[in-house]
């Protein structure tokens, strides 16, 4: 039987530490981590995302700063609002959610966010930094995803690990934090040839492709560690609406490890934002 990774427990678990830091900090330094929260529009899952982003900042000792904007925001009001986070002494975190209106070009406003300040490490400065290996804030869903991994794997060197998928949110930085503790890693994306093939060699599977139930049993090898990124909504034969992953849970039993969904990887990816804030408070005229 694969042991279940518990991500809610290990969240609960980074998410005091966090606060300890905040703790230490306050005390120490007078600075209380603050996280600058922008949601533009009302796309009900990124109200989830939001609400949940904010409801646990508070537990890790982190100041939230909540801008909820319309959908019809100009870019450049956007603009303003982050220039004015970047200035902001109280502000250490600034996380603008994804996907943002049509009028709105998402890589013009990642890149007005102050590096130091960019606790979703998407910041080009940052995505350079963590493919040089020199430090950066590390996005928070490949930081969660080792975070889970380190729960069962002690030594790294020379595994082989296969990424599915390969956004920039995901796949990519997974992949170069494998790459960074010495895996031999292999990324796939949706037009890779024989994946299920590929996945079969691998000691550490990470599936990231948004696709439910895609990787099946006889995808894995035995004695594998799975992490099942994908949160997908799906309608279930009583009609009702559920959260699936991209792991089918049938035939499953011979891999050591996996993350559950709900509970694995998504409680994980606001323990590590609220880390990410941490740090970057930590770090503020240090
Ligand atoms: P994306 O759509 O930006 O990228 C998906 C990637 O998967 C692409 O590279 C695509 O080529 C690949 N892909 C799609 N279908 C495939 C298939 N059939 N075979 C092989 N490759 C395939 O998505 P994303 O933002 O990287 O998110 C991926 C999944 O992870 C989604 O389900 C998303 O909801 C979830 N996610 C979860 C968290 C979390 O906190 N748990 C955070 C971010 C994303």
């Amino acid at each position: 039987m694969a042991a279940m990774i518990d991500g809610k427990a290990l969240a609960e678990r980074v998410t005091r530490e966090a606060a300890m830091r905040a703790a230490a900090l306050a005390s120490e330094r007078g600075i209380v981590p603050g996280l600058a929260v922008i949601l533009i529009g009302d796309d009900p899952a990124s109200r989830i995302y939001v609400d949940r982003k904010l409801s646990q900042a508070g537990k890790a000792g982190v100041r939230s700063f909540e801008h909820r904007l319309p959908a019809d925001t100009p870019e450049a009001a956007l603009l303003r609002l982050i220039a004015a986070c970047n200035a902001d002494p109280a502000i250490h975190g600034i996380l603008v959610q994804l996907p943002l209106p049509p009028q709105i070009d998402s890589a013009r406003v990642l890149d007005a966010i102050d590096p130091a300040k960019d606790v979703d490490g998407f910041h080009p400065v940052n995505v350079g930094r963590l493919s040089t290996g020199t430090g950066g804030l590390v996005p928070c869903t490949p930081l969660g995803c080792m975070r889970l991994l380190e729960t069962v794997i002690e030594d790294f060197r020379g595994l082989k690990a296969v990424v599915i998928g390969k956004s920039n949110i995901v796949g990519k930085p997974v992949a170069l934090l494998l790459l960074e503790r010495e895996c031999t890693v292999t990324v796939t994306h949706i037009l890779t040839r024989g994946l299920p093939a590929i996945a079969r060699t691998a000691d550490i599977l990470v599936a990231a492709a948004g696709s439910p139930g895609l990787v099946e049993g006889s995808w894995i090898k035995p004695g594998a560690v799975v992490i099942d990124v994908g949160i997908n909504r799906v309608t279930g034969v009583d009609g009702r609406a559920r959260i699936v992953g991209d792991v089918a849970r049938e035939g499953v039993d011979h891999a050591a490890a996996i993350t559950p969904v709900p509970g694995g990887v998504g409680p994980m990816t606001i323990a590590c934002l609220l880390t990410n804030t941490v740090r970057a408070a930590e770090r503020h005229g240090a």
